[in-house]
This record gives C-alpha cells, structure tokens and sequence, in this order.
C-alpha cells in the first residue's frame, strides 16, 4: 500500500478521506496504538505515533527527553560543540528546546493562521503565500524559544535544526511501515 493512502487512513489532513478507493474502513485510535506497541520500532518513534496519530499527550514528557538526547547524539556525531561552553544547564535547555521545535515541526503544529492550513486564502481565492497550509516560526521566534541570540540562530543553528528535522523524519518512516503491515494483516482477515 502506498504510504499516502496509509496517511489518509491515519486522518492525516492534506489527503481526502473519500477519495481513497477500495472502501477500506478507517483505523481507531485503539488500532493505531495496538499496531504501534507491536511494531519493532526505537521508543522515540513509538511515543512520537503516540502523540501525532493518537493524539495522546501524556508521553510529551518523555518523549521531549529522548529527543533531547537523540539530538545531542545527532550533534556529536556531526561535530557540534555546545552552544553555551561555559554553561552545561544553558546548552541542555538548548537541546531541550530545540528537540521540541523538531517535534513540533513534524507532527504539523506549524498551521497557517492566514488559510488555517488548507492552503487557500478564501478571502482573496488565490493560493495562500504559506507553504501548503504550514507557516513555519519566524527564525527569530526559534532563537528566543531556545535561548539563543538571533544572529547566532541564523549563522549557525537554523541549519543544524532542519538537519535534524530531516533526520527524524526517519520516525515517520517507522512508523508508516509499522501501519502499512497492521492495515496489510486487517485486508487479509476481513
Ligand atoms: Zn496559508
């Protein structure tokens, strides 16, 4: 099964439930979750299906930890030095930050105000000037959530931060494989 049809039976936004042929009944949350703990996937892709699919907020916690941690490894294996030398509680709260702007990128809390993320400005009936219904945080934005000065975010951090957006992105790609079987196992006894 095509990982877009995966996605529309997830409720994920941008596909057209109704379009998907074959009438496959849609996924519960229950479904998703249960096919999740089976899967064999790392814990940070297991909580971040959680939080994205099930909407269950109670692993954030965990899950902003892990993350932490995933991007320190991810700095360290490209060379990073920390961004506060001579403040270790500085740069941990750094990580820390910066892990939630990788999260919440990717589990698309990024909405357009201006189209409320359909991608259409309706008043005026053109193309919303966003990015597919996404506006992403203003560099600036990013720097002060992080505790970083702007100029130094621009120079230096912004890049490491989409490095790591693309990097665990790989989560989703867990994930959908983890799905893909479950719905695969649901056409076949059915
Ligand atoms: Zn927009």
């Amino acid at each position: 099964m095509a990982n877009a049809s995966v996605m529309a039976l997830l409720g994920h936004r941008t596909v057209q439930h109704d379009a998907i042929p074959g009438g496959i009944s849609r996924l519960t949350a229950e479904d998703v979750a249960g096919a999740l703990g089976m899967a064999d996937i790392s814990r940070e892709a297991y909580l971040f299906g959680l939080l994205k699919y099930v909407g269950d907020k109670t692993v954030i916690h965990e899950l902003d930890k892990l993350t932490q941690r995933a991007v320190i490894l991810f700095g360290l294996r490209n060379k990073w030095r920390a961004p506060f030398a001579d403040d270790d509680k500085r740069s941990m709260f750094f990580f820390l930050q910066l892990g939630r702007l990788v999260i919440n990128e990717l589990v698309g809390e990024n909405i357009c105000p201006t189209c409320n993320g359909t991608g259409v400005y309706i008043a005026k009936a053109r193309k919303c000037s966003c990015s597919n219904g996404r506006r992403p945080m203003p560099k600036a934005s990013m720097a002060k959530f992080c505790g970083m000065k702007p100029e130094a975010w621009k120079k230096t951090w912004h890049d490491r931060y989409t490095a790591c957006v693309a990097e665990f992105y790989l989560w989703e790609t867990e994930i959908t494989t983890a799905i893909s079987s479950k719905i695969n196992l649901f056409q076949q006894t059915s």
